[in-house]
């Protein structure tokens, strides 16, 4: 049986291979991560729980999954000791599978991930002095092909499914060692136990900037931040969670009212020219119709601004004028912005540079001068190729001719 149904979202040229909501595992278990609560609740109720007793299982186990990082029905005990065989014959509290564990000299660590099914993703944690970032993926592989970005230069495999991306936190806990240990019957002998305090965390932030367009994959990645940011789930404040579009404008609105994280936008230039070249979504969805869409995103102000990412490609989008045209746009729009300047990571076979250190530091003062924060983000990780836009797997490694040509051949 496939494992994936083919399924073209309005607006798209080519066809997106769409996953199903959990993905299925060869032996036949039901994977519970990344599940709302209700919806653990009605699938044990289909495996023949009465629906009292679904309810409470739901409950105790949610709190196991997502309070105490426990991937065993074993360790459950406050659930009938009978009860546990027959959970661990039907389910399982699934990660996604490590491939491949790197370090970088800067902290930086990223992780090889496979699915149930055999596709490849990558996630990363970036470390700083006052937060922990974890950078998820949304998709195997990005239709969007920015000129720029690595995964850009992949095919778009799959959706990853709910319980993928919150697999991808839990995982990060798991490595981290975030989990409490203390009070709960069971662990009492856990010899650290009750060090664990909640604003002692190493992971705090969560970007969905790894690899692929959350936006075209909205509904998944909704349902995966709901039960990170549910109190019962990961208890993780909307105001640490960013997420990252370049520029699906249909879906921004909803992505505010029903998601309600901070918004990033890769906007990466200020003429239409420029910009269908390098984010070629824009000959469908262009600049203006863009910054419109954040001008209406729900839930934005000056205390909550949104975050406008530009990658600095050398005499492409980097010159003073470019920097002027900027801010005229933002201010023309009345945004509550801010400017994250993105120094060009460069990839092999990669069609840009990087703008010089003094042409980025030219154009983060212009932008500064008239208001408008515009920090330079330092690079993280390029040494392992975790830096932004770097993310890409050799599994599916692929010349974009090749692509051009598959998808010629397609139509
Ligand atoms: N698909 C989403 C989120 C993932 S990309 C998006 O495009 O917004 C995260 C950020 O890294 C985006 O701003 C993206 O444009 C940027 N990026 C991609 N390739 C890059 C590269 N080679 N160097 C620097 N930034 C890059
Ligand atoms: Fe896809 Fe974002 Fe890369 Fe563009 S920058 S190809 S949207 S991952």
């Amino acid at each position: 049986m496939s494992d994936t149904a083919l399924m073209s979202p309005p607006g798209l040229v080519d066809p997106v291979p769409v996953a199903r909501v959990v993905t299925p595992r060869a032996d036949a278990r039901v994977d519970l991560t990344g599940l709302a609560r209700p919806a653990v609740q009605e699938l044990l109720e289909q495996a023949g729980l009465d629906p009292r007793q679904a309810k409470l299982r739901s409950r105790q186990i949610f709190h196991w999954i997502y309070h105490r990082g426990v991937t065993d029905f074993a360790q459950m005990t406050d659930i009938a000791k009978t009860m546990r065989p027959w959970l661990t014959d039907r389910f399982v509290i699934g990660r996604p599978d490590v491939v491949e564990a790197q370090h970088s000299v800067d902290g930086t660590r990223k992780w090889l991930l496979r699915t149930a099914d055999g596709h490849d993703f990558e996630m990363v944690f970036i470390p700083d002095a006052d937060r922990g970032t974890l950078c998820v993926s949304s998709q195997v592989g990005c239709t969007l092909n920015c000129r720029f970005c690595h995964t850009g230069t992949m095919r778009l495999v799959r959706n990853l499914t709910p319980g993928e991306i919150v697999g991808q936190v839990m995982l990060a806990r798991d490595a981290l060692g975030e989990w409490p240990r203390g009070s709960m019957a069971g662990l009492e002998d856990v010899e650290d136990a009750g060090h664990y305090t909640s604003d002692g965390r190493l992971l705090t932030n969560i970007v969905m900037m790894g690899m692929g367009e959350p936006l075209y994959n909205f509904e998944n990645v909704r349902d995966a931040l709901r039960v990170v940011m549910d109190g019962d789930g990961l208890a993780l404040s909307k105001r640490r969670i960013t997420l990252s579009t370049s520029g699906v404008v249909p879906m921004m609105q909803r992505c505010g009212e029903e998601i309600g994280v901070n918004l990033a936008v890769s906007l990466h230039a200020v003429t239409k020219e420029i910009r269908d070249e390098i984010v070629p979504l824009n000959r469908k969805y262009g600049i203006e119709e863009l910054l419109a869409a954040c001008a209406a995103y729900p839930g934005a102000s000056n205390a909550r601004r949104i975050t406008f990412e530009y990658v600095m490609l050398r005499d492409k989008n980097d010159s003073d004028a470019d920097a002027r045209e900027l801010v005229r746009l933002l201010k023309a729009y009345d945004l509550p912005a801010k400017v994250n300047l993105i120094p060009f990571n460069p990839w092999p076979g990669a069609p840009y540079e990087c703008s010089t250190p003094d042409r980025v530091r030219r154009f983060s003062e212009i932008v500064f001068a008239a208001g408008i924060s515009a920090p330079v983000r330092t690079p993280r990780g390029r040494d392992i190729d975790a830096a932004c836009g770097q993310l890409r797997t050799a599994a599916e490694k692929k010349s974009r001719a090749e692509r051009d040509r598959e998808i010629e051949s397609a139509a």
